[in-house]
């Protein structure tokens, strides 16, 4: 069960678009709050650090790709509760995959993000669908997009360890 908020700190709160569905604000809030998978990664085959200016976020995303899956994901980061509750959910999600898997949530969730409603009925997304009313506010838009964007940087530089597998 989610609990009513109350009393939250008005910072975070201004961070996340009032007119967001409630269920949505509060799944975001819950992943800014309790990050999965935060932390270094020791033994990361894949490492990049990217920034948002315009809203002041960094996000560091490591992968350890093992035979062209991805066996571990973590971040680390600051930011709005926007990019790290994506970045949270980002690490969730692309565990198990291969980088091609990965490339290809990376995709979907971009064009939820630039307004394709068709994808609200796609499952694969999962939690990503709570992401989806940011793509009226162009400007969190970049936000909810800078892990994604650091996972396609990644992604981009290994041809060689994509496979037959
Ligand atoms: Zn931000």
């Amino acid at each position: 069960m989610i609990e009513p908020r109350s009393g939250a700190p008005g910072t975070i709160d201004r961070e996340i678009p009032s007119s967001l569905n409630q269920l949505y604000q509060e799944v975001i809030l819950d992943h800014y709050r309790k990050p999965r998978n935060k932390g270094h990664l020791d033994e990361a085959t894949h490492a990049i650090t990217m920034n948002n200016p315009l809203c002041g976020d960094v996000i560091e995303l490591m992968l350890r790709v093992e035979g062209g899956s991805i066996v571990e994901a973590r971040f680390l980061g600051r930011g709005c509760s926007i990019s790290l509750a994506s970045a949270s959910m980002l690490t969730g999600r692309v565990r198990g995959k291969s980088l091609d898997q990965a490339l290809e949530l990376s995709g979907k969730f971009t064009h939820l993000l630039h307004g394709d409603e068709a994808l609200l009925s796609d499952d694969e997304l999962g939690d990503l669908r709570t992401l989806a009313g940011v793509s009226k506010f162009p400007v969190r838009i970049k936000c909810a997009l800078l892990a994604w964007n650091c996972l396609e940087e990644l992604g981009d530089g290994t041809d060689e360890d994509r496979g037959s597998a």
